[in-house]
C-alpha cells in the first residue's frame, strides 16, 4: 500500500471508517465527514483519479450515472428542497482532496440560496 494514497482511497479499500451509502464495481459513495448539511454526500470513482479531465470516459461515465441516481435520493433523505451538485476541480477551485469527489450537498429553502462557489468554501 503506497504511502501517497489519498484518504478517499483508504475509504475505499476499507482501511479507514466511512458512512458508506452507495457501491458499485466502480463507484463509492459517503458521507462527508465534515458536512455542510445533514446528508452531504461525495460520490468518488474506485480508482484514483486527481482530476475531472483524467477520468477515462467509461469512469467518468458511471460517475456521473450515480450522481443522477443519488441526487433526488439524498434530497428525500434529507428532506431538503434542493440539492448543489458540484465538484471543487484542482486546488484553486478549492479541491483539498486530490482524488475525484463529487459533492451533493442537500439544500433548504432559505439557508441562504445562490450557488456555493467552492463547494466546500
Ligand atoms: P474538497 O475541498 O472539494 O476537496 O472536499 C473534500 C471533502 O472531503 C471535504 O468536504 C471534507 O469534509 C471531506 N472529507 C475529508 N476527509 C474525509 C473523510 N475521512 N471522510 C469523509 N469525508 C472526508
Amino acid at each position: 500500500m503506497s504511502d501517497d494514497e489519498t484518504i478517499f482511497e483508504k475509504i475505499v479499500a476499507r482501511e479507514i471508517p466511512a458512512r458508506i451509502v452507495y457501491e458499485t464495481d466502480s463507484v463509492l459513495a459517503f458521507l462527508d465527514a465534515n458536512p455542510l448539511a445533514p446528508g452531504h454526500t461525495l460520490v468518488v470513482p474506485k480508482e484514483a483519479y486527481e482530476r475531472v479531465g483524467e477520468m477515462p470516459d467509461d469512469v467518468a461515465s458511471e460517475v456521473f450515472a450515480a450522481v443522477h441516481e443519488l441526487t433526488p435520493k439524498v434530497e428525500d433523505a434529507a428532506d431538503a428542497d434542493a440539492v448543489t451538485v458540484g465538484v471543487n476541480d484542482g486546488e484553486a477551485a478549492g479541491q483539498e482532496v486530490p482524488h475525484v469527489h463529487v459533492h451533493l450537498v442537500p439544500r433548504f429553502d432559505g439557508d441562504g440560496g445562490g450557488p456555493i462557489h467552492a463547494v466546500t468554501g
